[in-house]
């Protein structure tokens, strides 16, 4: 019997064949109705959409319910406040530093320099584009109505709201034990959920790269392919250098065992694309072969699958510069500031599940005034750096617990030097 393809690969084949069919459309194809109003803008056109409208639907319940989850673990370990402390302050460095690599490495490589935007106009992904000022942004933090905030979308007053709802359950404790479980199973059913959806991506991916390329042809791929070897360069850039000048720094551990040792979970995280369901491998390995104990790692590496996304903000990064020149909008130094701090809190509201960083893009993009449409020209490709991206994620997370262990006296060394 054949065996059953597994999603990663039926994606990246959805992604060949989506390519290879839109060039055929392009190129081939007489243009007439039939090729650009019932192919093109009708049939590729309404079924990328529907996928990622359906993709769109998950984020706000699942943000808010994994940030219930992740602050209720931080309140109820008053032993760990020292240590949650000392975590998030590294996650937060380690992003803005990652997003700065992203920045730097993509006005040197200038991905979207080239691309020919009238081709691909469109009004794929609705949100009007607004610049609001820093007061302004940073005010809008504190919802008014939690409420207007879900409705609206806006994920950083969700996540002061998520943050609040978290540490006072843990406060509670077992006097709030029914609305803390009811979080923790609704985040199950949103993961589930998820799960479910992106067993269509193949379509959703195929529709949409088969439309980016039956609209652009070839004229697409080299800039596409810029993008995307930036996005991967500046990735191997935290993951292979950062991570372990930083790993090497604070705890003399030799960084070839580490990331010989972590491959597996990397590889996980690679074809899931899902920083969550690789909590419990990361844990794992993190005790049973770098000697890290397992108090530590539960508390953070479940944090970190919530809050750290290094791999997410880089992708960010190099894609607002992508698309500031894409559309011919020059970017300030103090547009590039602000992308440093909006990516970095956009990495904290980007749930640890597939595609989630592509929308919280939006709200990098409309930080700095950007057009949050030009997400749409990322979109199709953007299942194999979210794969990428995944494994940088949650490399962070090890490295910054391993660190974290270190300085805490709970790491045991001879576990680590074993083979
Ligand atoms: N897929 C990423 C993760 O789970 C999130 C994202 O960037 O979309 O870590």
């Amino acid at each position: 019997m054949k065996k059953k393809m597994g999603l990663s690969t039926q994606i990246f084949a959805a992604l060949l064949i989506g390519a290879v069919i839109g060039v055929l459309i392009h190129y081939v194809m007489p243009s007439g109705t039939i090729r650009d109003k019932v192919l093109v803008e009708g049939i590729l056109y309404v079924m990328g959409q529907g996928f990622i409208r359906l993709m769109q639907m998950l984020v706000v319940p699942l943000v808010f319910c994994s940030l219930v989850c992740g602050s209720m673990a931080i309140g109820d370990t008053k032993t760990l406040g020292k240590v949650g402390i000392k975590t998030i302050g590294f996650y937060l460095a380690t992003t803005a530093l990652a997003v700065t690599i992203a920045l730097a490495s993509a006005n040197i490589i200038n991905p979207g320099i080239g691309l020919d935007m009238d081709a691909v106009q469109t009004s794929e992904v609705a949100a009007a584009a607004q610049s609001t000022s820093i007061v302004d942004t940073l005010l809008n933090i504190i919802p008014k109505n939690p409420i207007g905030s879900m409705a609206n979308g806006d994920m950083l007053p969700i996540i002061v709201f998520a943050l609040f709802v978290g540490i006072i359950l843990a406060k509670l404790g077992s006097k709030a034990s029914t609305v803390a479980n009811f979080f923790s199973q609704f985040n199950d059913v949103m993961m589930e959920m998820t799960m479910a959806i992106m067993k269509i991506a193949p379509v959703g991916v195929f529709c949409l790269i088969a439309r980016t390329f039956a609209t652009v042809g070839f004229a697409a791929f080299k800039p596409m392919l810029k993008y995307m070897g930036n996005v991967t360069f500046a990735l191997a850039i935290q993951c292979f250098v950062i991570y372990q000048i930083l790993l090497f720094i604070f705890t003399r551990l030799n960084p070839l065992k580490f990331i010989k040792k972590f491959a597996p979970v990397m590889g996980f995280a690679f074809s899931t694309a899902t920083s969550n369901a690789t909590i419990p491998m990361s844990i794992d390995t993190l005790n049973k072969k770098m000697g890290v104990s397992k108090q530590i790692s539960s508390f953070t590496i479940p944090l970190g699958a919530t809050v750290n996304m290094d791999g997410t903000s880089i992708m960010q990064g190099v894609a607002v510069v992508f698309i500031a020149q894409a559309y011919g909008i020059p970017l300030t130094m103090g547009n590039l500031a602000t992308v440093v701090v909006t990516a970095t809190l956009a990495s904290i509201g980007t749930a640890g599940v597939p595609s989630v960083g592509l929308v919280t893009l939006a709200m990098v993009l409309s930080s700095v005034g950007l057009p949050t449409e030009g997400i749409a020209l990322i979109m199709g490709i953007d299942r194999i750096l979210d794969m990428l991206r995944t494994a940088v994620n949650i490399t962070g997370d090890a490295v910054c617990t391993t660190i974290v262990s270190h300085q805490e006296g709970a790491l045991d060394r001879n576990v680590f030097n074993r083979e």
